[in-house]
């Protein structure tokens, strides 16, 4: 038998055009506090935390992703993308925003079904979270043409009705907390992503469905739910 062809890694595109090598895929869970208690759980007494995904999970604004195996209910989560350009570790607050090379919008999509169930049995999510096509990404913005994102709406539409809206502000760890803390358990690495959270509203999709999501000053992530191939 040959041994397998390497691979290229994943690349991203910025909003100029050019491509980012994505390294390591990072999720905040419960990062706003209307989408904790919908996940019944308390905000004010469960920090924030981490999971991860494959660098091959992220595809492009504009794919189609296929419905995956395994769920019957398969969940969008919108959700701002940060863009590490310079690693380090113990990082402080104050100077972690000089870590960060863009950002973009993004879809943190879920096997709620599969996640809830692990949940329930204390186990691992990956099986959740981790799969293919789970994380479409919209264009990389350099922090050169839009600043740092703060504030400002965040919306997900599933075939042009609004189904998630929230603001940045509303985040529980805004960028340069989950930076920091985040570089306490990992050295960040340029061309990591952190998927930073979701608002309130997650709900299932079906094929067909078109999801957008769009955050002010950035380019929107869409995406079309195919039908797995027979
Ligand atoms: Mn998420």
């Amino acid at each position: 038998m040959n041994l397998p062809t390497a691979q290229a890694p994943t690349l991203a595109k910025t909003s100029d055009g050019r491509d980012f090598p994505v390294r390591r895929v990072f999720c905040v869970g419960r990062n706003y506090a209307a989408h904790a208690r919908e996940m019944g759980r308390d905000p004010d007494r469960e920090p924030p935390f981490y999971f991860a995904k494959w660098a091959e999970t992220v595809v492009p604004s504009g794919s189609k992703v296929t419905y995956p195996p395994k769920t019957a209910n398969y969940h969008y989560e919108a959700e701002l993308v940060v863009a590490i350009g310079v690693g380090g570790r113990n990082i402080s607050t104050e100077s972690a925003l000089e870590h960060v090379w863009g950002y973009a919008t993004g879809l943190d999509m879920t096997r709620r079904d599969l996640q809830l169930e692990a949940r329930g049995q204390g186990r691992p999510w990956s099986t959740g979270k981790n799969f293919e096509q789970s994380a479409p990404l919209g264009l990389i913005h350099p922090v050169s043409e839009v600043g740092h994102l703060a504030k400002g709406p965040i919306e997900l539409t599933v075939n042009g009705e609004t189904k998630q809206k929230g603001d940045l502000e509303e985040l529980i760890w805004p960028v340069e907390d989950v930076i920091a803390n985040r570089s306490t358990l990992y050295t960040l690495q340029p061309g990591d992503l952190i998927f930073t959270g979701t608002p309130a509203g997650v709900g299932p999709v079906v094929p067909g469905d078109v999801v957008k999501v769009t955050i002010e000053g950035l380019s929107d992530t869409v995406i079309t739910i195919v039908p797995p191939e027979a």
